[in-house]
């Protein structure tokens, strides 16, 4: 846990979150700010900063849940395909410095932008319901 870290806050239960998964490693919640429905986050609960300092067996762990998370999320939604994303530096957009991998749906045709969009509470409340695992 680092103190100045929203995500670590997240991971300790001091901030809420809208849970999809959780086990001793990793933890998975919707972006507050969506770039389109179903938009997940998947973090360790070990505080690195992003990629290049996360341990091996931390980010293996990380990486075989983004793909079962992806899997349920496509399953559960019913999307066309998905984004798997991984921003690193302020330079490629990293605004949150804990290392996590979002999970975007896609369906054909849709306007996706990678913009945030404001979420509405009482959607990511329903949605976590029926997305959690
Ligand atoms: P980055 O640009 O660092 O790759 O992505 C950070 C993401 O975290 C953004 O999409 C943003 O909407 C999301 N985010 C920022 N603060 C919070 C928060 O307190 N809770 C949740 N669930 N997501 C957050
Ligand atoms: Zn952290």
């Amino acid at each position: 846990m680092r103190n100045d870290c929203i995500f670590c806050a997240i991971a300790d239960g001091e901030i809420p979150s809208f849970k999809v998964y959780e086990d001793d490693l990793v933890l998975a919640y919707l972006d507050i700010n969506p770039f389109a429905k179903g938009h997940v986050l998947v973090i360790p609960k070990l505080h690195s900063q992003g990629l290049l300092d996360t341990d091996d067996e931390t980010l293996s762990a990380v990486v075989v849940r983004v793909k079962r998370i992806a899997a349920h999320v496509k399953e559960v939604l019913g999307c066309d395909g998905f984004h798997v994303l991984q921003n690193n530096g302020e330079a490629a957009g990293q605004t949150v410095r804990h290392v996590h991998f979002h999970i975007v749906p896609r369906w054909t045709g849709d306007p996706l932008n990678f913009v945030n969009h404001k979420g509405d509470m009482d959607e990511l409340a329903a949605l976590a319901e029926r997305l959690r695992m």
